[in-house]
């Protein structure tokens, strides 16, 4: 019996793997239900909505929904371009700005509900800056990587179920308290290395088609790294975006790419 259910997880595994079309990445996330993680995202969100004073109106609210919305369109377009617009099926958008200086830090939950703190906004410094984080966080949840941490989680939950003879379900809102705890402040879980450069070049690459020049991307690490000087405590960012200069010569070797996207951007040539 053992053995069944030893191939059964393993012919899972190989058929749930899922690949970046923009970076190539391949990653297994075939363990998180998108549905329920979807759902349990949103609960979360709104809670964050309720504890926190959201600014509306403003010229920097106003960036933020034009940033995410540019870069929500063409992640779309290209989705579709690749006949895999199946992908964003389920995302609800939104993009809010919350009055909290002190928190540097922005994120994007899974099904696209984006937040920044207005503690980030200096280090951005522009419309480009927070074009390069939100290019950031998008990709995180275009790319599944909160769902790839929970079917890891998951993985060797349901491994141990196997050996242990038996198979049980694992509870995908438990697993997402775990990866999100509550709170406004909402620190969201540090995602592995690879995962940190997935969504690098995917946000460089996203921001680039949505017409904010990439050239641009590497300056806002050096801001968040002079920041890190200046402060007897490092960014919030920073804490969950470790070594910007590896970051930095990552980029730079993908600057090419991420250039003709720029060139091509539907809001450069229209
Ligand atoms: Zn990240």
């Amino acid at each position: 019996m053992k053995k069944i259910f030893s191939f059964i997880v393993i012919a899972t595994l190989v058929v749930a793997c899922t690949t970046n079309p923009m970076t190539g990445r391949k990653s297994f996330q075939g363990l998180a239900d998108n549905s329920q993680l979807m759902t349990a995202s949103f609960q979360q969100y709104q809670q964050v909505k309720q504890e926190s004073k959201i600014i509306t109106g403003t010229p920097e609210a106003e960036m933020i929904k034009r940033v995410g919305n540019r870069i929500k369109t063409v992640a779309e377009a290209y989705y579709k371009s690749i006949g895999q617009e199946a992908v964003l099926n389920g995302f609800e958008w939104e993009f809010i700005l919350i009055d909290d200086s002190k928190t540097v830090n922005a994120w994007c939950m899974p099904g696209g509900k984006v937040a920044f703190f207005t503690g980030i906004l200096p280090i951005c410094k522009d419309e480009t800056g927070i074009a390069t984080v939100m290019g950031h966080e998008v990709a995180h949840a275009l790319a599944g990587h909160g769902a790839e941490r929970m079917s890891q989680s998951a993985g060797a939950q349901l491994l141990g179920d196997v050996i242990g003879g038996s198979i049980s379900n694992s509870n995908t809102k438990s697993l997402f308290e775990q990866f999100y705890p509550m709170g406004a402040s909402l620190t969201i879980l540090s995602y592995s290395r690879k995962q940190e450069l997935d969504a690098d070049l995917m946000g460089l690459y996203l921001m680039a088609m949505a017409g904010y020049n990439p050239e641009k991307a590497p300056e806002l690490w050096e801001r968040m790294k002079a920041q890190e000087g200046n402060d007897q405590r490092p960014p919030d960012f920073l804490s969950t975006h470790p070594n910007p200069d590896t970051r930095i010569l990552d980029m730079q070797k993908n600057m090419a790419k991420a250039r003709q996207y720029y060139n091509q951007s539907i809001y450069r040539t229209k």
